[in-house]
């Protein structure tokens, strides 16, 4: 758990080079909900014993897939809009696949992919933004820059 001083500090930093919460504009689950995304044998597991739900979902070890048809998705099941709003939310958050639990990685991904975080007019220093971009996302994947 990360001390209240170092989230502020963390903040700052992020205000500073242009990295900024995530506002739930839904593009990356568009962009990648749709056969952009793996899964590994651990989470499938995981998800046999304790989301038969999500599992059904998973299909030769691809995700995701219908049930009803064994094919591919267009879209990720999972994927709500909110009525009446440009928001968008995850039906399994806290059992979404890593791959969900680690985007936004690279800075580079954020701008191909458009994604809201990104303040592009701040992005002079993509190393600086990068780091903040680490500090922002410590408690769901290892930083990418040491
Ligand atoms: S599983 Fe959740 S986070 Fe991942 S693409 Fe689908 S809606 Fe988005
Ligand atoms: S594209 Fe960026 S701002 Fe939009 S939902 Fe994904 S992480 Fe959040």
């Amino acid at each position: 758990m990360i001390g209240s001083d170092l989230c502020k500090i963390i903040d700052q930093a992020c205000r500073l080079v242009g990295v900024k919460d995530c506002n739930q504009c839904g593009k990356c689950c568009t962009n990648y909900g749709g056969g952009g995304l793996s899964a590994s044998s651990a989470e499938i597991e995981w998800w046999e014993i304790h989301r038969p739900d999500i599992f059904s979902y998973v299909n030769d070890g691809e995700i995701w897939v219908s049930p009803a048809t064994g094919k591919p998705l267009d879209r990720c099941p999972w994927l709500r809009k909110l009525p009446n709003r440009d928001k968008y939310i995850c039906r399994i958050y806290h059992d979404r696949p890593d791959d969900c639990r680690h985007y936004p990685v690279r800075i580079e991904d954020m701008i191909r992919d458009d994604c809201e975080m990104l303040e592009h007019k701040d992005l002079a220093n993509p190393r600086k933004a990068q780091r903040a971009l680490d500090g922002l996302m410590v408690n769901s994947r290892p930083p990418v820059l040491s």
